[in-house]
């Protein structure tokens, strides 16, 4: 797929304010990639990816896999010397991609994203039965998993009754402001 490189230069001031985080500090010491396990698959490593960001490279960025590799388990965040929570940083690019119709559609993982936060705004919490159930099914993938799914069951971590948090109401505010603060904030729309 040809990429466009534009250069986008107040794409890290959006960046920073939608994610929270000082993007601008980053000096490319790298502590965040050498203790990121997806990196070694993906098209760009995390200290590649806020570099991107910091010369506006928008659609590079939007376009990669590696932020849909990203699984947000917090290694980088707690390595680097600055304080830059690249999670957080990869959710909001992850949202962007969606929204700005950027994801990759040959890849799975913008469907399970979805899938994700749609569960978390109707119950303020996942139900994994259901979204497990709901994305093999999209996928035609229903029966690949079925004796890891009956082992966890006797287990007892596949419960089949959802359970939902009390206040739903907050969920939805959340929801709200957080897309509130993104359209307020865009730029390509
Ligand atoms: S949070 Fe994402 S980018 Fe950071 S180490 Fe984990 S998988 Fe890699
Ligand atoms: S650890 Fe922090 S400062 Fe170092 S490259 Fe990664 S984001 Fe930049």
């Amino acid at each position: 797929m040809t990429q466009s490189h534009c250069v986008d230069l107040q794409w890290q001031t959006e960046i920073t304010r939608l994610s929270g985080q000082p993007i601008s500090l980053c000096y490319q010491c790298q502590r965040c990639t050498s203790g990121c396990l997806p990196a070694a698959h993906a098209d760009y490593t995390p200290n590649q990816i806020i570099r991107l960001i910091q010369y506006g490279a928008r659609e590079r960025v939007l376009r990669s896999r590696a932020i849909w590799l990203c699984s947000s388990c917090y290694a980088c965040d707690v390595r680097c010397p600055n304080g830059i929570n690249i999670s957080d940083v990869m959710d909001v690019l992850k949202e962007m991609a969606i929204t700005g119709g950027l994801a990759p559609l040959e890849e799975n993982a913008p469907l399970f994203h979805r899938l994700f936060v749609k569960d978390i705004r109707r119950r303020g919490r996942v139900h994994e039965a259901v979204l497990m159930a709901r994305y093999k099914l999209r996928t035609g993938t229903l029966w690949d998993d079925l004796p890891l799914a009956l082992r966890l069951y006797r287990r007892g971590k596949l419960p089949v009754l959802a359970s939902t948090v009390k206040q739903k109401q907050t969920i939805r505010r959340l929801f709200h402001l957080a897309e509130s603060s993104v359209k307020g904030g865009r730029t390509d729309q």
